[in-house]
This record gives structure tokens, C-alpha cells and sequence, in this order.
């Protein structure tokens, strides 16, 4: 792997969530001594470092992702360029990435009715609030 003396600035390969195929990448980001974030070499995309490709299914697409609760491939091909902070003010769409305190980040599957959403996270899939605002 190698990747333990990755710095900023280091090539390496990594799933583009973009190309969607294994590319040479630079880390753009590190936590704790790993890379977290990188840059494609490619398109320019920076996402998270993933060292493998993601399952099969989820390589064909967002979409055919969402048929699914299982949060790797959900993250697989999510867009995690565009993160938002969990808040049960907020509305939420199926596909969209949020970061919840208690249960990190998640995929929003579906709209269950306007004030409740369905977030598959790590840990498994959970209904949450939305929407609450008015
Ligand atoms: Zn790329």
C-alpha cells in the first residue's frame, strides 16, 4: 500500500468518483497520516481517497445506486463535493450527501413524505426529520 507515508502532494491511485475508474490521483488532503482527500489527475475532481473501485453496481451509476440502502456503494458514487450539514430545518432530496453529527456521513435514499427522509449511514438506515422549519 504505501500509504502510510502519503503527504500532501503525493501521487496515488484511487477510484475516481468522476472517471469513475482507478486513476492516478494526488492527495490533497491527509487525516491522520492517511489521505482523506485527493485530486484526479484526469478531470480534476478532488473527492475522497478511495483505494479500491466500488462494487459493480454502484460503478453503473447514482441512480442504480439509489436502489439500494447499502451505504458503500450509496458512497461510492455520491457527490461528496457537495456536503451539507444535517439539520432538521433543511429539505433534502434522494442522492443528497449530509454529514450528521451522531452518525457521520450519509446518502439521502428517499423522500418518505415531506418531513421525513430516510438516510442510509454506516451504521445503517435511519428516518430523520427534515423540513421543519414552518
Ligand atoms: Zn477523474
Amino acid at each position: 500500500m504505501g500509504s502510510a507515508l502519503a503527504k500532501v502532494g503525493s501521487p496515488i491511485r484511487s477510484w475516481c468518483t468522476r472517471c469513475r475508474e482507478m486513476r492516478d490521483h494526488t492527495v490533497t488532503t491527509l487525516e491522520e497520516k492517511q489521505p482523506r482527500r485527493v485530486t484526479c489527475d484526469t478531470c480534476q475532481g478532488t473527492h475522497l481517497y478511495r483505494p479500491q473501485p466500488p462494487k459493480s453496481r454502484a460503478a453503473a451509476g447514482r441512480k442504480a445506486a439509489l436502489q439500494t440502502t447499502g451505504w458503500d456503494d450509496l458512497m461510492a458514487v455520491a457527490d461528496l463535493d457537495h456536503v451539507r450539514n444535517y439539520t432538521m430545518r433543511l429539505e433534502y432530496t434522494a442522492g443528497d450527501v449530509i454529514n450528521h453529527k451522531v452518525f457521520g456521513l450519509g446518502v439521502v435514499v428517499r423522500e418518505v413524505d415531506p418531513l421525513k427522509i430516510q438516510v442510509s449511514f454506516q451504521d445503517g438506515v435511519k428516518l430523520l426529520a427534515c423540513n421543519r422549519d414552518r
